[in-house]
């Protein structure tokens, strides 16, 4: 009989002796950055609890909705997601075909030329007329009916075409262009590895079974999938322990995920205007500026957020607090002689925590003035 170890080896050798490998991900791959998925049954042990699908019926359904975007918005991708850029970086992958639309994939860094999201990305938005698809830092969807115009339009204003968000509704129909490329890298691929995924809904079989059909297929899920059968590895665990043992028997280290955010500095005569510009509002809790010679701090909680200096040669602390991740503030140093009138862009790198149940926060990585 098959042990988890002996597994992990073997789905090891298929994807370094495979020829151009894909990988096909689902809801499943992000509960542990935090988001439900939809078919976990009521009995389930994954940490975000039973599925969205389960209460189509209950009156808690729209509340479980707007909780599930509320922390998309708020979401950095897990162990999973990084490993999966990084087996793509190695080269070891060839492509990867996504069900989800809460864009971890991109967060991760997956190139753009080697990602296919089947369903869309909330925060990106393409233009009509030209086709440029620009990636946000806020939800693009303003719509609650069946159309998809996002009010605004093309940031290349010689071109000024109406922007739409990129999800496929249901009911709606994948892109063509998106299908036909994810049909291509399959019937190419001799292996393709089902990540999170229930494989219950089409079209999300037909690119396994197309791989099947003359390679190999493996399965990582939490749960059993129709496609178990005809699966050559299959193995039902936590995707996120599932890739740690595989990325270890692969000897690839997995990168943190880092994150890097503008914050605006905008200096008055006696005034700082504080503008986190990718940073999601609803995420920050408060911001304070301590003011060290003249031992006064001050705290707000709205946005402006606003602060009201005396003196030009004040040593200064800014700290960004937030409501999730990370339980260290987001500390700024800096003199306020040293800022320039107007804007003072910084940038800000740091490792936030995925989960609350992460081993424990990080310690912010590099602040610099722009
Ligand atoms: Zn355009």
């Amino acid at each position: 009989m098959e042990t988890y170890a002996t597994k992990i080896t073997g789905l090891a050798r298929l994807i370094r002796s495979c020829k151009k490998p894909i990988i096909f991900t689902g809801a499943g791959l992000s509960t542990n950055a935090g988001i439900p998925d939809y078919r976990s049954g009521m009995d389930t042990t994954v940490k975000t609890g039973p599925g969205i699908w389960n209460y189509k019926d209950d009156d808690s359904f729209w509340d479980r909705v707007l909780e599930s975007r509320k922390r998309t918005l708020l979401a950095t991708p897990s162990y999973s997601h990084m490993a999966i850029a990084k087996l793509i970086e190695e080269g070891l992958v060839e492509h990867l075909i996504s069900q989800n639309v809460d864009g971890l994939h991109v967060k991760s860094r997956v190139p753009l030329s080697k990602l296919t999201e089947l369903h869309g990305n909330v925060f990106s938005e393409s233009c009509q007329k030209c086709g440029s698809v620009y990636y946000r830092n806020f939800r693009t969807r303003i719509q609650e009916d069946r159309t998809h115009d996002t009010g605004k339009t093309c940031d290349n204003a010689a071109c000024g075409g109406d922007l739409h968000d990129t999800l496929v509704l249901f009911g709606e129909s994948i892109p063509r262009s998106k299908l036909e490329l994810s049909l291509y890298k399959a019937y190419h691929s001799e292996l393709c590895v089902c990540i999170g995924s229930s494989l219950l809904v089409k079209p999300a079989v037909s690119f396994p079974m197309l791989v099947k059909k003359r390679g190999k297929l493996a399965i990582l899920n939490m749960d059993p999938t129709p496609l178990d059968k005809i699966s050559d590895v299959t193995i039902h665990d936590n995707c996120d322990t599932i890739m740690k043992s595989l990325m270890d028997e692969l000897g690839i280290t997995v990168p943190d995920y880092i994150q890097e955010n503008r914050i605006d500095i905008l200096k008055g005569d006696d005034s700082l205007e504080v503008i986190p510009q990718d940073l999601n509002h609803r995420k920050i809790k408060h911001v304070e500026l301590l003011i060290y010679d003249e031992k006064s701090d001050m705290t707000t909680e709205k946005l402006p957020y606003r602060f009201k200096f005396s003196s030009e040669t004040s040593q200064c602390q800014l700290r960004l607090h937030f409501k999730t991740g990370s339980k260290t503030p987001l500390e700024i140093d800096f003199e306020i002689s040293q800022l320039s009138h107007g804007l003072n862009p910084v940038i800000c790198k740091f490792t936030p925590s995925h989960h609350p149940k992460s081993p424990s926060p990080r310690p912010w990585t590099e602040i610099k003035f722009q």
